[in-house]
């Protein structure tokens, strides 16, 4: 069995609405109402389930009304194909139940039937032969949780086996809701903080050595978002990345990644660090805002 938790508390603001909601809510088909006849079965995970959702290969479960028009359905719907493309892995089908419980105290009833240890949690993905389960409950983050869960549950659907520190890294990757620059993450200003006041370095070849998730600590979790997105932002490390993943898919032994990166860049943490440190690329708003600047009348 694979468990992943979120560690509680947890640095993240309140999710955001994206910009492009009204968009995504005309095309809003993917959230179907709860029917006895096509929904299935909320597996062995017992209720009381007095909602039901599909968002794609996504089939909530929840105790309490599920709003239909809140944009994190559709997201949920296309999350898959993001994760699948940005990582060039191949189209899947497995499908994945989400149980989205009222309260934390709710939350902790239901997972301590299916796994007593992980009441502490914040969020739980839950992986047991073919069933891939996720708990999040109601509260001012959730989204951002369920988007992590469900980004580990994808990669677990389509992969045998991946490393901690990616899995981590790609979970926190696509917390970031589609429309926004990966970059506007949190954990990049935290990270900065990390090297500055803390004097860590990043060291992945350390991070390769953590197997266990509860050995990883805060500042790990922002280590391995810090590699993953140094990494997807460049062509050439992201065809890297694509192809150990692949090795890994096909079955072959991928070894560490590290050894695959020292072949291609010289200082692999002196990149990184520096990547990170950059400020973030302009959002089109702001540049539109700074093509502005000059024309408004000045006193
Ligand atoms: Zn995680």
């Amino acid at each position: 069995m694979t468990m992943h938790r979120r560690q509680t508390p947890r640095e993240f603001p309140p999710a955001r609405r994206p910009l492009f909601a009204p968009l995504l809510l005309l095309a809003s088909v993917v959230t179907l109402p709860a029917r006895a006849a096509d929904a299935p079965q909320p597996g062995n995970v017992a209720g009381p389930w007095s909602d039901y959702l599909q968002a794609g290969r996504f089939h909530v479960f929840s105790d309490s009304r599920i709003d239909r028009e809140a944009p994190v359905w559709t997201e949920l719907e296309t999350l898959p194909q993001r994760v699948e493309e940005t990582l060039g892995l191949s189209r899947q089908t497995t499908t994945f139940r989400v149980y989205l419980l009222r309260s934390r105290s709710e939350f902790q009833s239901a997972v301590a039937r299916r796994f007593p240890d992980g009441i502490d949690r914040r969020a739980l993905y839950i992986a047991e032969g073919d069933r891939h389960e996720i708990f999040v409950y109601r509260h001012l983050e959730f989204v951002t949780d369920l988007r992590h869960e469900a980004v580990h549950a994808i990669l677990h659907a389509a992969l045998p086996y991946l490393p901690l520190w990616l899995d981590e890294g790609l979970a926190a990757y696509f917390e970031i809701p589609p429309g926004q620059p990966a970059s506007a993450h949190p954990y990049r200003r935290r990270l900065r903080w990390d090297w500055l006041l803390l004097r860590r370095r990043p060291d992945l070849r350390r991070l390769e050595g953590i197997d266990d998730p509860m050995a990883l600590s805060a500042a790990d979790y922002r280590e391995c978002w810090g590699w993953t997105f140094w990494l997807l932002g460049r062509t050439e490390t992201r065809k890297l990345l694509q192809e150990y993943l692949q090795a890994i898919a096909a079955g072959d032994p991928p070894g560490r990644f590290s050894d695959r990166l020292g072949a291609h860049v010289a200082d692999p943490t002196a990149a990184m660090m520096q990547t990170v440190k950059s400020p973030p690329s302009p959002s089109p708003r702001r540049r539109l805002w700074r093509i502005r600047l000059p024309f408004p009348s000045r006193r």
